[in-house]
């Protein structure tokens, strides 16, 4: 018997996941309804235009990828630039090139080649050295030695965290590249830029002829959205969507203060970490770098790690011990459920945007391939 619903998906949530899942939808041949409760789409890829500058609103987002296939896929939305992210650190007033290569090297203890280096991150690192790094610290201490531990990566990833280096998942660090090269490009991946004319051309063109409202929280009208469709897709938190019935998930929350300044160049780079502990910000960023903007003034932002409450945005899931289990209770429940839960908040996951869109695409290949 047809179904009588308006659609055949209500996708809760308009950032990168929903926005894939309902393209590929639609291009399948099925209706869709995107919901958010924020009042723009894109999820925290979404751009502010202030003076003429796309401001990266939930913090600095640059695309990368080893996935030809992903690549191509937001290149026929919209076109990317050549943006290599290569941010710097500020430790005490001196900067350190990011990530750690020769010419952090040099800069921390004026060594010119990389047997030079080597042999101070292995004399650095030897006591530290284990099969198995238990945590973020031993993982860093073995990996980089004493120097750039403390100076560039304790301070900053304790207050990005709130938590002792020594209570965090090593996995965290592992997304850092040391390399004996003079290359200052955050990443290892073969593909990386910025959308030409910002984030908002991806999910404007991912989301061209779907049904989205905007300003819409599920959880105050979820029955009779639910009703709308044949079946719902949720990329909000999971926790949420069973009331926190084991409890909640943990995430760290940012503040992110906005600045306009009457200058045309402030920093001279997109990106520096503040990295030891005292200054309360972990990062300032300078929009117009990411698209080599040439505007009179310019727009900075510095990103204030906190703790998150329900009332705060979820920003970075706490993946230890603690709080993976408990989500594995709620993937396990889930897994009985109808829902299809996808994206960083339903899958709590650090997921990147290219993971984002390879796991909306995986899930839609899998539904609408058979
Ligand atoms: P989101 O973008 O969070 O979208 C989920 C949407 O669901 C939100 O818009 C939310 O409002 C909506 N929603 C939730 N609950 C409800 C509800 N009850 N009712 C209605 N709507 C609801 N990735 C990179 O690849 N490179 C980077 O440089 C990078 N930098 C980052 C920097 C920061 C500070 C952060 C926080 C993330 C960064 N990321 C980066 C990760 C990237 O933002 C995510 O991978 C991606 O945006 C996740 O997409 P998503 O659709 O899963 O989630
Ligand atoms: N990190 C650090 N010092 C830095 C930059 C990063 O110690 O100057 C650590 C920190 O623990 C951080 C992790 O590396 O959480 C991953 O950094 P990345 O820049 O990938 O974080 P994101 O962009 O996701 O916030």
């Amino acid at each position: 018997m047809p179904s009588t619903k308006k659609y055949d998906f209500l996708i809760v949530g308009a950032g990168l996941y929903g926005a894939v899942f309902a393209h590929e939808a639609k291009k399948n041949g099925k209706s869709c309804l995107v919901v958010d409760k924020r009042e723009h789409i894109g999820g925290n890829t979404f751009c502010k235009k202030i003076e003429d500058i796309n401001v990266h609103a939930y913090g600095a987002h640059i695309f990368h990828t080893n996935d030809k296939k992903i690549w191509d896929y937001v290149n026929d939305f919209v076109p990317f630039n050549r943006y290599t992210n290569s941010p710097v650190a500020n430790h005490k007033g001196s900067l350190y090139n990011l990530p750690f290569n020769m010419n952090t090297f040099y800069q921390l203890w004026g060594v010119k080649t990389p047997a030079e280096a080597k042999a101070i991150i292995e004399e650095q690192s030897k006591k530290y050295q284990k099969n198995n790094p238990q945590n973020l610290e031993e993982q860093a201490l073995s990996l980089v030695g004493e120097d750039i531990y403390y100076k560039l990566i304790k301070g900053y990833t304790e207050k990005q965290w709130g938590r002792k280096a020594t209570e965090l998942p090593s996995f965290i660090i592992k997304r850092l590249p040391l390399r004996y090269t003079f290359d200052n490009n955050y990443f290892n991946d073969s593909y990386q830029g910025i959308p030409i004319g910002g984030y908002n051309e991806l999910s404007g063109g991912l989301l061209e002829g779907i049904d989205v409202q905007l300003g819409v929280d599920y959880f105050k009208d979820k029955i009779a959205l639910d009703s709308m469709a044949s079946k719902t897709v949720f990329t909000g938190k999971i926790d949420e969507y069973y009331n926190y019935e084991f409890g909640k998930l943990e995430y760290r929350g940012l503040r992110f203060d906005h600045e306009i300044l009457d200058v045309e160049n402030y920093q001279g780079n997109a990106v520096i970490n503040y990295t030891e502990a005292e200054i309360p910000y972990t990062r300032i960023l300078e929009h117009k770098h990411f698209e080599f903007g040439k505007q009179k003034k310019t727009v900075i932002t510095k990103e204030y790690p906190l703790e998150a409450s329900t009332e705060l945005e979820p920003y970075y899931p706490i993946n230890d011990d603690k709080n993976n289990n408990r989500y594995l209770l709620y993937k396990n429940k889930a897994s009985n459920d109808l829902v299809i839960f996808g994206g960083r908040l339903a899958e709590y996951k650090y997921y990147d945007m290219h993971q984002v869109i390879g796991a909306a695409l995986t899930k839609t290949k899998k539904l609408f391939d058979n």
